[in-house]
């Protein structure tokens, strides 16, 4: 069973009288229980693709199918769903919340669920506690370094349990040693129990040795 199935995916934007066609009927298989790393040149596609997996674009033709439900025929209510419940986003400028502690951080992506911060509390605790960071859970952004705060992002990531986590350069404004060790945590997050899937598009030089599996995206394609 796979997690992430795409066929013939196209996804072209428009520019003025230009067509251009970021995906190029790519097809990719991937299952769960695994960390994968999306590589390629800039402009290569890597970015439309980790979109349309998180249901954040829609495709211009072609399928994409991900923990079995069909992206392309989403409405904007079942996309947003989707993204909340089923998909973890980690980015490369963490995208915290800069006058909320770690805890609350971590707890937010529930608040929608209309549960209080309050009550997330303990579990939010407990991942930052997985993610190594059990003593740091009541200070704010500004009080963390790069790697912590990359750190409250991916237990941010989890709290609604994904299926799938989606990483866009999450090394990428870390350096080398402190990128090494998130790597390592999404890996770990990749293996432990479950099914879940993490994929990465990265253009951090550590990454291919951590990985289960490097892909290579050129022109709008799997290389
Ligand atoms: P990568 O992440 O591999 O650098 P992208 O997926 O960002 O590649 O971009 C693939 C191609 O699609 C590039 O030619 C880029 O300029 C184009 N592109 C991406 N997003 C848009 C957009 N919103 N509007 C127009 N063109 C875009
Ligand atoms: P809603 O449609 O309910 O307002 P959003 O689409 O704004 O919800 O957000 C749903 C999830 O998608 C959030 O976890 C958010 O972090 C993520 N997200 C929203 N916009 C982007 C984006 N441009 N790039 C990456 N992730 C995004």
């Amino acid at each position: 069973q796979n997690l992430v199935e795409a066929i013939d995916l196209v996804r072209e934007y428009r520019l003025g009288e230009e067509r251009v066609r970021a995906l190029d009927g790519l097809d990719l298989s991937l299952a769960g229980g695994r960390f994968v790393s999306v590589v390629g040149p800039s402009g290569a596609g890597k970015s439309t693709l980790l979109h349309l997996m998180g249901a954040l674009d829609t495709p211009t033709s072609g399928t994409i199918r991900v923990a079995g439900v069909d992206l392309g025929s989403l409405d904007d209510a079942a996309a947003s769903e989707f993204r909340r419940t089923t998909v973890g986003f980690v980015f490369q400028f963490f995208n915290l919340v800069p006058t909320m502690s770690a805890w609350e951080n971590v707890a937010l992506p529930r608040l929608l669920d209309s549960q209080s911060l309050r009550k997330a509390k303990p579990r939010a605790i407990e991942l930052l506690e997985r993610v190594g960071l059990g003593d740091r859970v009541d200070h704010r952004p500004s009080e963390l370094s790069g790697g912590q705060m990359q750190r409250v992002a991916i237990a941010r990531s989890l709290i609604m349990e994904p299926a799938i986590l989606l990483a866009d350069e999450p090394t990428g404004n870390l350096d080398s040693a402190t990128g090494a060790s998130v790597l390592e945590l999404l890996s770990d997050v990749a293996h432990e129990g479950g099914d879940r899937l993490v994929v990465m598009v990265t253009h951090d030089p550590n990454a291919a040795s951590v990985a289960d599996q490097t892909i290579t995206v050129r022109d709008g394609k799997i290389a």
